[in-house]
Parts: structure tokens; sequence; C-alpha cells
């Protein structure tokens, strides 16, 4: 099963994406975890990429691209691609890419939420300096005022989740996806989700539709 999850920041698709790699045994490649693992290396790539990110601004797709491909080519099949193909430049080179290999993807979830709530959930979030542990301002506080509960470090806000980047980066993602979505929808694949409410309430709506595809695929392979 080749999955594609896409959806605006804050929309919970990471960890949608996680429940789903744990319940049907998938590759997890986040394009997201690949930029920020190439900026820690500190790479002249990952420099570049980090500057990008500073502005508010997406990343060049080539760039993109590159890290994706070289994870994706030693996988090859049983993944979730979480956060790419995010433009139609990125889409066709990914079309290529499985091509050549004759890699198919069985349905691209769009985990959708508007732009309010988008705001609202990434403004709010609050990082811990020194653990990384992830809070939220009215979901989920520390219990000691700007102290993080596990490790009891200095809890802030990522630069990027300000309210004016956010909405910045809710807009330009929502124009780069059009295209993307009028695709996939060609394709037959597209399904869009209500990312609305919370994590068990969307993951009941995104479960049976992949137990549907999950025993339809075992069917397919007993045929064969
Ligand atoms: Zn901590």
């Amino acid at each position: 099963m080749n999955i594609l999850v896409f959806g605006p920041p804050g929309s919970g698709k990471s960890t949608h994406s996680r429940k789903i790699v744990q319940k049907y045994k998938l590759e997890y490649i986040s394009s997201g975890d690949l930029i920020r693992k190439e900026i820690e290396r500190g790479s002249s790539l990952g420099k570049e990429m980090e500057r990008y990110l500073a502005k508010g601004d997406l990343i060049p797709d080539v760039a993109v691209n590159t890290l994706v491909f070289s994870k994706l080519g030693r996988i090859r099949t049983n993944f979730i691609l979480d956060g790419y193909p995010r433009t139609a430049e990125q889409v066709l080179a990914l079309e290529n890419f499985l091509y050549e290999r004759g890699i198919r993807l069985e349905v691209a979830i769009d985990i959708f939420i508007s732009k309010e709530e988008s705001v609202e959930r990434i403004s709010g979030r609050r990082i811990c300096s020194k653990c990384g542990a992830v809070y939220h301002i009215r979901y989920k506080p520390p219990k000691v005022d700007g102290k993080c509960d596990i490790c009891g470090g200095e809890i802030v806000q990522r630069k990027d989740d300000r309210p004016e980047l956010v909405g910045k980066r809710y807009d330009i993602y929502i124009k780069n996806m059009k295209p993307i979505i009028t695709f996939y929808k060609k394709q037959g694949i597209y399904v869009q989700i209500n990312g609305h409410g919370g994590i068990d309430e969307v993951w009941e709506r995104i479960r049976p539709l992949l137990d549907y595809i999950h025993n339809k695929e075992m069917k397919r392979k007993e045929h064969e």
C-alpha cells in the first residue's frame, strides 16, 4: 500500500501518518523530517533551505525532490509520503520517479482544515527548548506555566509558528495544492478527509477508508 498524505499546517497529517504507519506497517517518509535532518547536519543544502524557511517561503522543488527520492529509492514500496508532493513540479518529478520503477499510488489523502483553525492550532503551539516536547496553550498546556513537564526546560514558540507566518504558509499551501488536487482527482485516488475535531474523531474518518483499500490490495495479491 503506497499512500500520500497532505493537509495544511496544523491539520494533524503527521500525527495520522504515524498512526497509519503503525497500523499498516508502512515506511514513513516525511519531507519535513528529511529537511530538518539536513538542516541539522549543516550541509550547504541544509543551510540554503534554512534561509527559505526563515522567510516563511517554500524550499525549491529540486532540493526537496533530491531528499525524498534518495529515501524513496531505498524503500520502493509500502510507504506513506507525508507533506510531499506540494507543488506541480514535485508531482511531475514524483510521477516520473514512480513510473520508471513500476510503483503505483493507492490513495492520496487530504486532511483539510480552515485557515482560522490552522492559525489557532499552530500559533498556540509551544516547544520545549531543551527536549523538543510539544505543547499547546489551549489543548495541551504544561503543568507549570512556561516550564516543560518532562525536563523542566523553557517552553518557547518556534519562529515560524507566529500567526502572521502561519497565515502566509496556509495561503501558499492552498494556492500550490490546487493543481495537485485536480491531478489526483483525475487519477481517481484523491480523498478529502474533514480534519476538524479531535485526533480520534479524525482517525475514525481515515481508518475505514484504509481498511477498505488494504483488504482490496490483499485480495488482488491473492489472485496474482
Ligand atoms: Zn523538555
